[in-house]
């Protein structure tokens, strides 16, 4: 059992960090409430031991403090009504007076949330004086927004020093995310396959170079793969390449081969003549694309292979799209390999989608629930794969 899990929050104030970072519509009404749902078994768990609930959070990113769009007032109906119907109070600062008043007078089983963080430049200067002021608020901090981990802000990590170890906690939220990633980097059953797509290598070079030292396959798709052609001397017509990192891919190729990991980038593609969902395509080897032509999915042949290597996997990370899956006639690849990702786990691998557009193209492909983790975090999630020390959960530590 987890140290939250094993603890009672008996009539203690717990400050939780929350990402409550929701997208609103122009009237306020919340579009996806995916984070807020992620945090509602935390906060029933305190609820449940008979706690107080003091929840705090940022929303959008406010330039010049209080704002009527980024209020988290806007959140409170629907907080309410996850919560069964329970009141939700709410104050209009994240501390000061009103939010103390408020706060001392909680009895168990309710809950506060707290007015926008980042209507204080201090929270993202990661200042101590903020931190120590929300400190105040709680008799113990837990932190459960993964996705500003990568952050050390105020209210994220710097609010750790002003409780000792034993009141810091991970809520449910974070430590499915580090179970998740600590399951992928350090206790990986091999063969452990690391397939990574989207559009640009510079974005994906500190993961690869990370996963060298991990992963015993690495599938390169996406944009990404034709830089790694045309080191090879292979003719990409106009897909995507970035000249500058041209030498990166011949060291990366040259690193892996020196360790004994397997790269596999995509023997044909499907290429279109222009960026476009009705542009003319046609299947060609990667490393022939004609002029005038552009490699926009991998191809058939690229997508039979990566999917038997997924399927002799039985540990597997996954970031980034294999081609430009927001256009059909481009989805083709990446389908193919969340079928295969999803095969391989029903099959008992431990698979993990993380960061930004793979875990858009799960969702829309329906996989959700056929992989073992999906990551709510995405850039959070990318630094950890890069093998970065994550300010919001080393300060929990
Ligand atoms: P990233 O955020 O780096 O994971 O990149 C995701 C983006 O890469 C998506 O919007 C895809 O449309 C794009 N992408 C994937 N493959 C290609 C490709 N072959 N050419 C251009 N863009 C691509």
């Amino acid at each position: 059992m987890s140290k939250f899990a094993a603890a009672s929050f008996k009539g203690q104030k717990v400050l939780i960090r929350v990402d409550f970072n929701v997208p609103l519509n122009d009237k306020f009404e919340i579009t996806d409430d995916t984070r807020m749902r992620a945090a509602i078994p935390t906060i029933q768990k305190i609820l449940a031991d008979g706690g107080m609930v003091i929840l705090m959070s940022h929303l959008g990113r406010p330039k010049d403090g209080p704002t009527e769009k980024y209020s988290l007032k806007h959140l409170v109906p629907h907080l309410s009504q996850l919560l069964g119907g329970s009141t939700v109070l709410f104050a209009n600062d994240c501390i000061g007076e009103q939010a103390y008043l408020t706060a001392g007078m909680m009895r168990p089983g309710e809950v506060l949330l707290l007015e926008n963080l980042r209507f204080y430049k201090e929270e993202e200067k990661g200042d101590p004086g903020l931190a120590e002021k929300l400190s105040k608020l709680g008799d113990v901090w837990v932190n459960d927004a993964f996705g500003t981990a990568h952050r050390a802000h105020a209210s994220t990590a710097v609010i750790a020093q002003f409780y000792p170890p034993e009141k810091r906690f991970f809520g449910y939220v974070m430590e499915g995310e580090v179970i998740a990633a600590e399951k992928v980097l350090h206790k990986a059953e091999k063969p452990f396959t690391a397939i990574i797509g989207g559009a640009k290598v510079s974005d994906k070079i500190l993961i690869i170079e990370n996963l060298l030292e991990k992963a015993t396959d690495i599938i390169i798709g996406g944009g990404m793969a034709y830089t790694f052609m045309k080191a090879q001397g292979g003719q990409i017509g106009k897909s995507l390449c970035e000249e500058d990192r041209l030498q990166t891919a011949l060291d990366i190729l040259k690193i892996a081969k020196e360790k004994g990991v397997n790269i596999h980038l995509p023997e044909d593609s499907m290429i279109a003549d222009q960026f476009a969902a009705d542009a003319n395509t046609a299947i060609a080897p990667s490393n022939e694309i004609p002029d005038g032509w552009m490699g926009l999915d991998i191809g058939p042949l690229a997508a039979e292979k990566f999917a038997t290597v997924i399927k002799s996997s039985k540990t597997i990370l996954w970031n980034g799209p294999m081609g430009v899956f927001e256009m059909p006639a481009f989805q083709k690849g990446t389908k193919a390999i969340a079928v295969a990702v999803a095969e391989s786990t029903s099959n008992g691998a431990f698979s993990l989608v993380g960061g930004g557009d793979s875990v858009a193209a799960v969702n829309q492909f329906g996989f959700t629930d056929k992989v073992s983790y999906v990551s709510t975090g995405g850039g959070a999630m990318l630094e950890y794969f890069e093998g970065k020390v994550l300010p919001g959960i080393a300060a929990v530590g």
